[in-house]
């Protein structure tokens, strides 16, 4: 019975990685530095895992930005845009990868980086492999061979990770019509055969192939790539121990398919789907190991040895002990590094803590169940303990809150529901408002200088008392509010001076939500995130922004927008509970959510905006699963919006999505105002909603606020005129794409008051 880790945080426990990006990046260090950091990283994570009892210490996990964009380098796959920063023979292979990852804007030329997208339905970010036609592969990077030698070196056998040549295909992405990117396999497979002969030469004994994609839906040609590849592997190294891993779904109607390939062990995900081990084992013929992934490498729950035991004693009856392999449920990249470095008993109080795990704990966690499973002499502390903690989980009355349970019981039909049809709404709200044709707004957000963050960090140590904090915020608030009656602009905003994230500042007025110091997760290159963690049932002590928009609505005679991160955003961006459906916990935020709407309306709040970037990118990696989650979820939504009068304006906000399949279930949130990012794609997004007839008004964004650059009156005009081309002008308003918090206030001035201007011209021509 083996011990295995699908993959550690590269990251470092204090984000060493970070800083030794972002030094080299700026040009305080030097590449032999940036190198050095990388080695250090790595020959920790490599040495505790094998002082943990690892057996399967991954290789190649580690990586200088993304595991996607090392793989492009290593088969080659290097977009002709950067061919002249190869050919420049100062850069190093790392300036070559850091420019796709980056762009590149040195000794004459400016090369823009390469897309990035979401990692299957997590928050990291991987750098989308892009393909042509006649694209050709070769072995080009070393990396992989490298990190294994230097593994080597220290004594530690590693098991080398590589992302199969099936899922890195379909990561990627086509870049001229005319061929699929499955059709690339015959070409690809060369490359991966080449790399496994320098494995061998190096007598490898275990390689991992990631192959998440054989857990989705598959259409017959991914299928037969899947045969067709790991049969010729096969072929060429019949003594390789491949294992072959899926992660965060099931592998359900590709079981067959799975079993039957001819690899070593399989690896699944048990954590995502428990009911997946049964099939399995029904299915898997006498000569393939069972990799069972029962640690969350996900979350940041602590294991609960009971429940993994029961599998694992399951398929160790089934398979025997040299078939079975004990594992985390995916790479631990998705975990925070270390819990021993959260020490702040405040916030991670002594209870709380010992609910949780991180990678540090994980990698002890799948240890410790071997002990467990072989009834190994182990101190029987080890077991009690773990009990113990799941039954204090159980009762808790950090936890449990019966007020809570029972109001989300007593949900009744009325509860998601606005009083009146949006017809009717959309009458009162316009005598209400009384607002213009073609309405000019902002997302929320304006500019979140050095200066405004330094007011919070000074706040937080003490160095500002709460007074002098909030009369520093009380005026930059009080300017914009000012800068945007000036510029003409119809409904304000207040600036979100007073929040550091749009989900922490939520999560820290909310009851069932703590915070780390320590918990960052990789979310792309250097970038880190350090989510909340939802670990009791949610309730609203006290309102939360009513003291900031009543103050600014005070300030003004025109309307100032309420602004509010919805239910599924602040479940989606942060660590939930375990112990009850994610649909019960978001439920549970909704019922807050709505009462802050509802006092704000109280408060005199006529517009109340409830932001909701995050539903699409929640929707399960299996199409089949995506209405019941679109359900609940806009369910929540609506439950949070509900609560109050008809001429009370509620808006909502997405960013960048494709909308197309999901139409009906935003026209079902029912806000009376959508605003939208839309001017990178000219409009093109729009159509969706014109397609559907959407019922309700629309804002596309009619500037990119990811640039600083300042866009023309005519260019939002002509976008304009598309929208209004396609959508029915009483319908539509007029806004940037999303929050300005990461502009400057010189360019956002400048394009706001174009924005008026644009808005004003597009009135005088109905
Ligand atoms: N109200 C938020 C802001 O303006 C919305 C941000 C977002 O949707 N990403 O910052
Ligand atoms: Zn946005």
């Amino acid at each position: 019975m083996l011990t295995n880790n699908l993959g550690y945080p590269r990251i470092g426990s204090n984000r060493e990685l970070k800083k030794a990006c972002e030094h080299y990046w700026s040009g305080k260090t030097n590449i032999q530095q940036l190198i050095q950091a990388g080695k250090a990283i790595r020959q920790r994570n490599w040495e505790l895992q094998q002082e943990a009892g690892i057996d399967l210490i991954p290789s190649n996990d580690f990586s200088f930005y993304d595991q996607v964009l090392d793989m492009s380098l290593t088969v080659g796959a290097i977009p002709k845009r950067y061919h002249d920063v190869i050919l420049n023979k100062s850069n190093a292979e790392l300036d070559l990868y850091f420019a796709m990852a980056r762009g590149y804007q040195k000794d004459g030329l400016d090369i823009t980086a390469m897309e990035m997208t979401k990692w299957f339905d997590t928050n990291y970010h991987y750098i989308v492999p892009e393909f042509v036609k006649d694209q050709q592969f070769k072995l080009f990077s070393t990396k992989l061979l490298d990190e294994y030698n230097e593994s080597k070196r220290l004594g530690i056998k590693t098991k080398p990770v590589i992302i199969g040549p099936v899922t890195y295909l379909l990561l990627g992405k086509e870049k001229e019509a005319g061929f699929e990117r499955i059709d690339l396999i015959k070409n690809l497979l060369p490359v991966y055969l080449d790399i496994l002969k320098k494995l061998d030469e190096q007598h490898v004994e275990w390689v991992q192939f990631d192959e998440p994609f054989l857990s989705l839906d598959l259409t017959e040609k991914d299928k037969a790539a899947f045969k067709y590849v790991y049969t010729e592997i096969r072929k060429a190294f019949p003594r390789l121990k491949i294992l072959l891993t899926t992660y965060f779904e099931a592998l359900k109607d590709n079981t067959a398919l799975a079993v039957s390939l001819p690899v070593t062990a399989l690896h699944i995900d048990l954590v995502r789907v428990p009911e997946q081990l049964e099939s399995v084992l029904a299915a898997i013929p006498g000569n393939l190991t069972l990799s069972l992934g029962v640690v969350d490498g996900r979350n940041i729950w602590k294991n609960d040895y009971q429940k993994s035991l029961v599998q694992l004693e399951n398929a160790l009856t089934k398979l025997g002990t040299d078939r079975l392999i004990i594992s985390p449920s995916c790479s631990l990249i998705h975990s925070p590094c270390d819990l021993s470095l959260e020490t702040n008993d405040a916030t991670l109080t002594p209870e709380i803590k010992q609910w949780l795990a991180f990678a540090r704990q994980k990698v002890d966690e799948v240890v410790m169940l071997k002990w467990l499973l072989n009834k190994e002499d182990l101190d029987p502390y080890i077991l009690s303990e773990n009990i113990q903690a799941h039954e204090n989980r159980l009762t808790s009355s950090l936890i449990h809150n019966q007020a809570v349970k029972q109001r989300v019981e007593s949900i009744s039909e009325k509860d998601d529901r606005r009083k009146h049809n949006f017809a009717v709404r959309k009458t009162a709200q316009r005598e209400a408002l009384g607002l213009p044709l073609f309405p000019t707004t902002t997302i929320g957000s304006f500019p979140q200088t050095a200066e405004v963050r330094s007011w919070r960090s000074k706040y937080k140590k003490g160095e500002l008392t709460l007074t002098e904090y909030d009369a520093l915020i009380e005026r930059e608030t009080e300017e914009t509010i000012r800068f945007q009656e000036e510029s003409g602009i119809d409904v304000l905003v207040h600036g979100e001076f007073e929040r550091n994230d749009m989900v922490e500042y939520f999560g820290e007025q909310l009851a069932g939500f703590t915070f780390t110091k320590n918990g960052w997760v990789q979310s792309y290159g250097s970038r880190c995130v350090k989510p909340p963690v939802i670990y009791g049932d949610v309730h609203r002590p006290k309102a939360m922004t009513v003291r900031w928009s009543a103050f600014s609505q005070s300030l003004s005679d025109k309307w100032v927008k309420g602004m509010l991160t919805g239910p599924v955003t602040i479940l989606q961006w942060s660590f939930v509970r375990n112990d009850q459906p994610r649909s019960e916990t978001c439920t549970q935020i909704a019922l807050a959510i709505r009462d802050e709407v509802v006092d704000l309306e109280k408060a005199g709040i006529k517009i109340v905006q409830i932001d909701e970037p995050a539903i699409r990118e929640g929707l399960p990696l299996r199409k089949a699963d995506w209405q019941s989650y679109l359900e609940w979820a806009v369910k929540a939504f609506r439950i949070s919006a509900s609560g109050v009068a008809d001429e009370t304006q509620i808006h909502t906000h997405m960013c960048y999505s494709e909308f197309n399949d999901i139409i009906q279930n935003i026209a079902d949130m029912d806000a009376d105002v959508i605003t939208i990012e839309c001017s990178r794609s000219q409009m093109e997004l729009l159509d969706a909603f014109a397609d559907f007839k959407y019922p309700n008004e629309i804002g596309p964004g009619v500037y990119d606020i990811h640039s600083p650059r300042v866009p023309s009156r005519n260019e939002m005009v002509n976008l304009l005129e598309k929208a209004k081309a396609v959508i029915p002008v009483d319908q539509l308003w007029v806004n940037p794409d999303c929050g300005l918090k990461t502009r400057h206030w010189d360019e956002t001035k400048k394009a706001l008051v174009e924005m008026v201007a644009a808005a004003k011209v597009l009135r005088e021509s109905v």
